[in-house]
């Protein structure tokens, strides 16, 4: 069945375009007026204003976001061409920003969404292999075209296409996505971050099996971590650790709730420095270990899961953070420093400042900040989508 054939048509409420006039790649399904044809979840469909005009093409789905746009362009045909060339843009770009093609580096985020104009598409790039998650039905049923060019253009930089979908797609969908192979199939995992390495689990792991999202930020950690004991809460893979330890860390300690990142963080730990003796690993509920610790440690990374995922969780969310820095800043030596951070998407730096400023005028501590930090820019934000803009973080000096 040849679905490039078939037209569909969405046609918005009168004033509903103006968010796409200024390349917002999202349609709510209240600015719809009227649907022409009968998409499936997943299929392309041209959008029309109220006036008839086109304006947009894009992966129709069903829910709030029932648009997710691929282009402005009408004459532009969403064909192999077409994902060829926008995954060509991504590794050029990375390219160009010295992150592919890195001598010690071969871990970062090929593709980033909204950020790479491409909704719903996620890649991630482990040394040989590339992890490829679909957010969207539509991204879901391209796999394989997407895969294909995936491997023309990153041809001699990767042998295996790893598809890891099972949780990122709507259930609603019906699409039964299995995670595996689409393209060569070793398990060899162990890829470089910044000279460090690691395993990547991205058979079973959490994302795409790392979070490549805090390489610039783990690399600043490493530069204060002289001397200094260490905490690191919510460690999942030992990220963070494994910098510190470079640093020169006196000690370092890593908590995670999970007993499966308690041990992919000593695997991590053995991998680059085995036999040594300042790392030890906790698995421990956040809030216990922080309760029941000492004041030993004058460096603290606070790096939770995303605590609102919704709207609404927000008010919830906020008091989690605030919760959690209140201890950080009660127990931190004098002239520590603290990093923490959001993951939270419905959660703005505003928001995320004033809940750390409130924990720490509740501590009563004097606290200057020193950084602001983001994600990095394999992870880039699309000027014309903010929402992308997710991680937010605070590197703080507790007098
Ligand atoms: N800092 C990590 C990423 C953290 S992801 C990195 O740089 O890679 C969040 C982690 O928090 C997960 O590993 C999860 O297992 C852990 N977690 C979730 N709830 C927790 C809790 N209540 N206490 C401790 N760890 C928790």
């Amino acid at each position: 069945m040849d679905k490039r054939n078939k037209m569909y048509k969405v046609y918005l409420k009168p004033g509903k375009e103006e968010s796409l006039k200024r390349f917002h790649p999202w349609v709510f399904s209240g600015a719809i007026a009227r649907l022409e044809g009968e998409p499936e979840e997943g299929e392309v469909v041209d959008i029309y204003t109220s006036q008839k005009e086109f304006i947009a093409k894009g992966h129709w789905q069903i829910g709030s976001i029932a648009v997710r746009v691929l282009s402005f362009d009408a004459n532009e045909a969403i064909d192999a061409a077409f994902w060829k060339r926008r995954l060509q843009t991504a590794y050029d770009m990375r390219r160009s920003i010295g992150i592919a093609d890195h001598p010690d580096n071969n871990t970062y985020r090929l593709v980033h969404g909204e950020g790479d104009n491409l909704p719903g598409l996620v890649v991630d790039i482990y040394a040989r292999t590339a992890v490829m998650q679909a957010h969207s039905a539509g991204m879901h049923l391209e796999r394989m075209v997407i895969a294909d060019a995936l491997a023309e253009v990153m041809d001699g930089q990767i042998d295996n296409i790893y598809y890891k979908s099972e949780t990122t797609l709507p259930f609603k969908a019906d699409l039964y996505p299995e995670n595996g192979f689409l393209k060569g199939g070793s398990r060899d995992n162990v890829a470089m971050e910044y000279g460090l390495k690691f395993h990547i689990d991205w058979l079973k792991g959490q994302k795409t099996g790392f979070f490549v999202d805090q390489r610039e930020n783990r690399a600043l950690l490493e530069r204060y971590a002289r001397g200094r004991s260490v905490l690191n809460m919510f460690c999942y893979t030992g990220g963070f650790s494994v910098y510190a330890m470079r640093g020169g860390a006196k000690l370092v300690h890593s908590v995670d709730s999970s007993a499966k990142a308690i041990d992919l963080t000593n695997k991590n730990i053995a991998l680059n420095f085995p036999d040594d003796t300042r790392h030890a690993a906790y698995a421990e509920d956040a809030f216990k270990y922080l309760e029941r610790m000492g004041d030993q440690y004058d460096l603290i990374i606070l790096d939770p899961p995303a605590f609102a995922k919704h709207r609404d969780a927000l008010r919830n969310a906020l008091q989690g953070y605030r919760k959690l820095n209140v201890k950080a800043f009660e127990k931190i030596k004098p002239g520590g420093i603290l990093f923490t951070f959001s993951c939270s998407q419905a959660v703005n730096k505003e928001q995320f400042r004033t809940a750390v400023f409130t924990a720490a005028a509740m501590s009563g501590r004097n606290v200057r900040i020193l950084h602001q930090l983001t994600q990095p820019a394999d992870h880039p934000v699309n000027i014309y989508h903010p929402e992308g803009e997710y991680l937010k973080g605070l590197v703080l000096y507790v007098e």
